[in-house]
């Protein structure tokens, strides 16, 4: 299984007490937060790496699909900028 936000294999979320701090660890998302709204529905939930669950906080999947790819142009200007001195996004 996958992390539907950063798309890492993910690990079986369950030790024998039932608590985890491994990041790849899998957990259940609601796209729609429920302090926002989000409903308890089959259709709001997807399976998130603990470590995307957690970042992802009271944020929508939408909002939170914009700040990873926010941080992948980031990503792709600082390395832009080591070839193309000048480079400006
Ligand atoms: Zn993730």
């Amino acid at each position: 299984m996958q992390c539907y936000y950063c798309g890492k294999e993910m690990v079986p979320s369950t030790t024998r007490r039932g608590v985890t701090r491994v990041k790849e660890a899998q957990t259940k998302d609601h796209k729609i937060p429920k302090c926002r709204g989000g409903s308890l529905a089959q259709n709001n939930t997807v399976l998130a790496c603990a470590g995307c669950n957690e970042e992802k906080g009271q944020l929508t999947a939408d909002e939170y699909i914009l700040v990873l790819g926010y941080r992948k142009v980031l990503r792709l200007n600082r390395y832009y900028r080591t070839i193309v001195p000048n480079w400006v996004l």
